[in-house]
Parts: structure tokens; sequence; C-alpha cells
């Protein structure tokens, strides 16, 4: 029999071959991102609750509304935009799956989508599966400083989407508003749509706003705008994301997510509403995760790496030209085996795989932990 792969460049991803690595020789895993503690207690205690209480069967297919409800008034107070929790919001099984119902539910074979990279890998294959094909611009280290009229530039009569992230994974790098209207310039009078991906969105630091799409009118009427709750409550694995696009997308979004996941999650969902009702359980996250960075690269500092800036995420990168030329996943590789990190290669993040020598750690840890790691990469 003869498998013909929709993806046949693709094998597994990254972030579960470096953890895989990291597990199998015990080493401190910065590669995959997620945090190494717990969420909030209450927000598990009131999960049980919901499973306690009967609710275990499917949720409404958007997502339960009072959780839609109390996202419209996050969103709202934080960006200042009016959103119908009916026909605006949908609960997704995370940001990866929400990512996919965007593009899927508007790009047709032969469509162009352009990803600005380094980005998320799940971006192209994304494309890929639905028959479109991926328009790549490329940035550079260490500011990633995106070109507008470089990217208009890429803009052809059948270019059907645009991908933005910020912040961004994994650059830590911002959009601002100087981008945002770049892009609302840019794609006035066109049938673009923009998927902004904002799962960071809480992760910004050194007091600089968010540039939400949603703040934008122009851009907010042609966006498919991505949040994570993974992100934001501690719990990458409870899969719990949502979208936010105006009514006519949010339909056509709408069919294919159905049709994907049907809904998400239950009884988490009930959980998020509950917890949702007090701001105060995200409005820290700046201070908690910049002093992560700060601890992070504190620990590095005795090291031969150096520093990219990071304005947010939960990601540091560092370059190790001085340190090697091997290529990147090479070096990944050989820093979790021989030197107990792992970290992930930049060069994932790039449709050709190109390879800047720099790598990406995620700094989601404890703050032990993060010493620990900058201990042992001083070795290096
Ligand atoms: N978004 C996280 C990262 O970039 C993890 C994604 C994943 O494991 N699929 O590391």
């Amino acid at each position: 029999m003869q498998i013909k792969s929709k993806l046949p460049r693709v094998g597994t991803t990254i972030f579960t071959v470096m953890s895989g690595l990291a597990n199998q020789v015990g080493a401190i895993n910065l590669s995959q991102g997620f945090p190494n503690f717990n969420p909030s207690d209450r927000l598990q205690q009131l999960v049980y609750e919901h499973m306690q209480r009967g609710d275990n069967q499917y949720s409404p297919m958007p997502g339960l509304l009072p959780l839609r409800e109390r996202i419209a008034e996050k969103m709202e107070r934080a960006y200042g935009r009016p959103l119908d929790p009916d026909t605006e919001i949908t609960i997704t099984a995370g940001g990866t799956q929400a990512i996919f119902c965007a593009i899927a539910a508007f790009v047709h074979p032969g469509d162009e989508v352009i990803l600005i990279e380094p980005c998320y890998d799940s971006y192209r294959p994304s494309v890929e599966t639905v028959g479109g094909t991926a328009v790549p611009y490329a940035l550079s280290a260490p500011d990633y400083r995106i070109d507008w009229a470089a990217v208009g530039r890429l803009v052809t009569p059948r270019t059907r989407m645009l991908c933005i992230n910020t912040p961004n994974n994994p650059t830590g790098t911002l959009l601002r508003e100087a981008d945002m209207l770049a892009i609302s310039r840019l794609l006035k009078n066109t049938d673009i749509l923009v998927m902004s991906d904002e799962v960071y969105e809480h992760l910004i630091f050194d007091s600089e706003p968010h540039a939400s799409a949603l703040r934008y009118p122009e851009l907010y009427e042609r966006s498919l705008c991505i949040y994570s709750f993974g992100k934001t409550y501690h719990n990458t694995g409870w899969k719990t994301g949502y979208c936010i696009a105006p009514p006519e997308l949010t339909r056509e979004f709408r069919k294919v997510h159905q049709f994907n996941v049907f809904s998400a999650n239950h009884p988490m969902q009930a959980a998020f509403a509950d917890f949702m009702a007090d701001p105060a359980k995200y409005l820290g996250l700046p201070e908690f995760y910049q002093r992560k960075r700060d601890v992070f690269q504190q620990a590095m500092a005795n090291t031969r790496f150096r520093a990219v800036p990071c304005s947010g995420t939960y990601f540091q990168l560092y370059d190790y030209s001085r340190i090697s030329a091997e290529p990147d996943l090479d070096f990944c590789k050989r820093l979790t085996t021989e030197f107990g990190v792992a970290a992930i290669p930049v060069s994932s993040f790039f449709s050709n795989g190109r390879d800047d020598k720099v790598v990406r750690f995620c700094f989601a840890k404890t703050e032990d932990m993060l010493e620990r790691a900058g201990e042992l990469l001083a070795r290096v």
C-alpha cells in the first residue's frame, strides 16, 4: 500500500523529541514550554467540585457561556473592546487546536499564508494539511525586527492569511502599536485575514502594554485572536484556550471546530469561569515571570552563552556561537546528554531550518531549577 503523506517533511515535533531526551537522561528540561509548578490549589479544587456536581459530559459546542462571559469582561477591561460572548468567543482544546481551526476554516487549497519566522512549529503544517502554501518571511537575531514593507512584497492575489504572534515564541519580541497599525494599513482593502496568536498576552515585561489585535478596530475586523489558559494559569496539560473573532469569522471557525473536537474539557471550563471572576489571579503574571527571566539571566551570566533581549513569553534565547559551530540540534542534544540541561534549537522554527546558532530555554521554572541550570551551563 502506498501512503501519500500530507506532511512528507514533518517528523515528530521538536518539543516531544527534546522532552523525551531530557526525561530519558534525567536532564533539567528547559526545552518544551511548560511550568514545573502547579496551578493554584483553589483552581484544582474547583475542577473537582465541578466534576462532583456532574459537569462531566460535553460542554456546549462553543464553550460554557459563563466562561465566555468572563472572557468578554476580561478582554473589555484589558483591551477596551466589548465582545459578544455568543457570537465572538469560542472555547477550544488549547491554543494549538484553535490555531489549526483558524487556518483550516479559511485556507483553501492553493491559498498562500504568510508566516513570520522564526514561528511556532504548528503554523506551517496546519497550512499544509489543508492544501495551503506557507510563504515565510525570515527575521534575524538579535532584534528580529519586521520590515512591513518587505512583508507587503510577499502579498499576491492568492494570499489568504497573515500569521502574527505577540509576545513571540520563540524570540521573546513584541509587536507594538506601530506594527499593528502597519499591518492594518497593509491589509486595508484586501480579503486577507490575520491569525493573531496572543497566547502569551500576560507575559510581557518592563511594564509594556500588550498590543492585542483586539485594540485596533480595522485589524480586529479581519482577525482570529488566539489565547491559552495554560500559559495564564500554569496548566498547559489541561489543553484549554479560546478564539476571539468577529461574528462572521467565528461562524466559519465553529464549522471546523465542531467537527474537529466538538467541544473542550467541561469541568476545566466551569472551574475557569469561577476562577476568572477575580482578575488578581492573572494580573500579577508580568512581575512573576519577569523575576524568573531575571533570575535565569543572572544564573547564565557566568556562562559563555550570549543573551538575546527578551521582552515577553517565558522563553529566553541564547546565542552559542562563541562556544561551538555545531548545528543547533546537535548542540541541544549534547547540552542535554553531556551537561544535563535541555533546550530547543531555534532552527526548528524556520521552514528552511536556518541555523543561527541560537537556542531557546524555557524559564517557567522554580528559581532553584533555573539557578541549577545556570551552574550546569557554566561548564559548557
Ligand atoms: N508552546 C510550547 C512551546 O513552544 C509547547 C508546545 C508543544 O509542546 N506542542 O514549547
